[in-house]
């Protein structure tokens, strides 16, 4: 069964998103988290694509040998940043080989910078239109934005060109990473009323330093509370990143749990390709009685 299937078909589930080193220096270390990670048995995990640099063959690689060697479920990124009819080909036959068949179809950063978007490919609907007619055996995921993709010049009309995704084929959505819930829900509802009942996977971003959080909200363009981000200041200043990984800790707990609550499918955690905190995060939940 495909991710797109096997995400209707089970309960409240937990995913793991990875990103390929871009050295292969730092691949054995990056193996090692990845084992720990999949001793938990995440329903699947994602694997970006050309995201900070890193090339499209070490995304294939990671895809397979997560695949084969831990045997993880995987969902691969893709995005249309210099994209053509053969690359796309290429990429998700050879995905297919390695027996990954569900890609995460994205517009993908700079790709209306000049030189990459040559092709016709400038959206992700464009991905979803093409992989639902060529590879009809592989499941689409999409992004979505809970508070708003910065290209867009409302929610409104964010909203409308996520429904065009949708109604292009696409069986699910991974959203961005975002800090108040009542945003996803509020997504949620709001996708619901377009006509679209394809789930909605919440992304987390569990704060593990200050470093990371700023570098990672100056990329994506997502928001962060003002009481929140003055919180992981000010733990930091207290006891450094130790004491950020803590209250981070503490937030993503309380974040997860109230999603559950509300009746997500499932959460899709942003691990910076770190175990330590969602060892701690899975294992607490767990013994609060969720993912069952
Ligand atoms: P699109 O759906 O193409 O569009 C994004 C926004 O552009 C829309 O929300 C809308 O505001 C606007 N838009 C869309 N169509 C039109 C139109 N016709 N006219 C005007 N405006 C329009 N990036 C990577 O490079 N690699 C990755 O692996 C990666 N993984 C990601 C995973 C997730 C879960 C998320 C949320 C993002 C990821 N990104 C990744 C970042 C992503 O590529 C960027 O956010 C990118 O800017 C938009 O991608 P998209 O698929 O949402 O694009």
């Amino acid at each position: 069964m495909n991710v797109a299937s096997s995400i209707k078909e089970v309960g409240q589930f937990f995913s793991f998103e990875f990103f390929p080193p871009k050295e292969k220096q730092a691949w054995d270390n990056f193996m090692e988290k990845a084992e720990r990670l999949a001793d938990l048995r995440p329903l699947f995990a994602s694997v970006t694509y050309g995201a900070g640099g890193s090339s499209h063959e070490n995304s294939l690689d990671v895809c397979e040998t997560l695949k084969k060697e831990m045997g993880i479920d995987i969902l691969a990124h893709l995005t249309c940043v210099g994209a053509s009819e053969h690359s796309i080909d290429d990429f998700v036959s050879r995905l297919k080989d390695a027996g990954v068949s569900d890609i995460l179809a994205l517009g993908g950063d700079g790709r209306c910078e000049e030189g990459n978007n040559e092709s016709r490919f400038l959206r992700a609907a464009d991905l979803v239109d093409y992989v639902e007619s060529k590879f009809s055996d592989v499941g689409i995921a999409v992004a979505g934005y809970p508070s708003g993709h910065p290209d867009s010049p409302t929610i409104a009309q964010d909203i409308n060109y996520h429904c065009d995704k949708l109604s292009k084929g696409a069986e699910f959505t991974i959203t961005q990473l975002f800090f108040d819930n009542r945003q996803y829900f509020d997504y949620v509802d709001r996708v619901g009323d377009m006509g679209f009942d394809q789930p909605v996977i919440p992304g987390v971003l569990p704060i593990q330093s200050l470093g990371s959080l700023r570098r990672i909200m100056s990329l994506c363009g997502a928001s962060i509370p003002g009481d929140l981000y003055c919180g992981v200041e000010k733990a930091f200043k207290n006891g450094g990143d130790e004491a950020v990984m803590e209250f981070g800790f503490n937030f993503a707990q309380n974040q997860i749990a109230g999603l559950l609550k509300g009746g997500v499918p499932g959460v899709h955690i942003y691990t910076l390709n770190r175990a330590a905190m969602c060892e701690r995060l899975i294992g607490s939940l767990k013994s609060d009685g969720y993912f069952a």
